[in-house]
């Protein structure tokens, strides 16, 4: 996979790119960053990228000329997926994760000032993503938190090919609970069923607990899954026990 980065901070993404899982995916070719400055594509000798509005108004507008430049110089002839950091855009999941993880190439362009010159939006770009219900100072950290999320579920990216399968909204649901050695803390002991052995039931309480989870933490989860038998089962297992406790 190949990622590259539009940007007027390059020395941001040195760090995040070299780092874990990040930089050993890169260091292994599983994915291929490319990281460009996009002042280099200004039209003028000062390398200005922004200016004023037209209609008057504060803050500056970063201009179309310079982006739509640097999108082109990456991509030629191919027809990549051009991802405009942006908050007005769709509220970014583990579902679009997924659909760009299937992606070849990926352009992410990370915005600065007050806002883009609209024909970026109308066309240069694909997707228009935000990370969140706020507002950043630029793109940089947003795009940061996509490629993550991106190339940890390329093959080979995680040593632990399970992790990112039973991950949290990978399965449409929350994940279990985990412990580790020692089986007893301060008096806090690991549930008895995760040292039975028995795998069954330690997978079947895995799935309650994820379940309970959800529940209590993120209800509007469970619309989204598909009701086995399994789950209806658990799920009124888990009523009952609610009812138990409310007696
Ligand atoms: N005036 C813009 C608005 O109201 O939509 C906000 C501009 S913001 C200060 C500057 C840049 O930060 C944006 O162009 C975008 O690239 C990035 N940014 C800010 N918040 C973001 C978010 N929640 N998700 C993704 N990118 C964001």
């Amino acid at each position: 996979m190949r990622i590259d980065v539009l940007t007027l901070f390059p020395e941001m993404f040195s760090g995040v790119f070299g780092t874990s899982i990040l930089g050993k995916a890169a260091e292994k070719g599983i994915v291929d960053f490319h990281v460009t400055n996009f002042r280099e594509y200004s039209n003028n000798k000062h390398g200005t990228v922004d200016d004023t509005p037209y209609g008057g108004g504060g803050g500056m507008v970063l201009k179309a000329e310079p982006i739509f430049g640097a999108v082109e110089a990456v991509t030629g002839e191919a027809k990549p997926r051009v991802v405009l950091m942006c908050p007005q855009g769709k509220r970014y999941n583990q579902k679009l994760a997924e659909e760009f993880a299937r992606e070849e190439h990926l352009v992410f362009i990370c915005g600065h000032y007050e806002g883009y010159d609209e024909r970026i939006r109308e066309y240069l770009v694909t997707d228009e993503v935000s990370i969140g219900d706020y507002v950043l100072t630029g793109g940089e950290l947003a795009a940061m938190v996509i490629i993550d999320s991106v190339v940890r579920l390329q093959p080979g990216a995680l040593g632990n090919e399970l992790s990112a399968v039973t991950d949290s909204f990978s399965t449409g649901l929350l994940e279990h609970p985990h412990y580790t050695r020692p089986a007893e803390f301060r008096g806090w002991k690991v549930p008895d069923i995760l040292m039975s052995g028995h795998h069954a039931n330690i997978e079947r309480w895995r799935l309650k607990e994820s379940l309970r989870r959800t529940i209590e933490r993120r209800p509007d989860l469970l619309d989204q899954i598909e009701m086995t038998k399994e789950i209806k089962q658990l799920l009124e297992e888990l009523r009952q026990e609610k009812e138990q406790g409310e007696a």
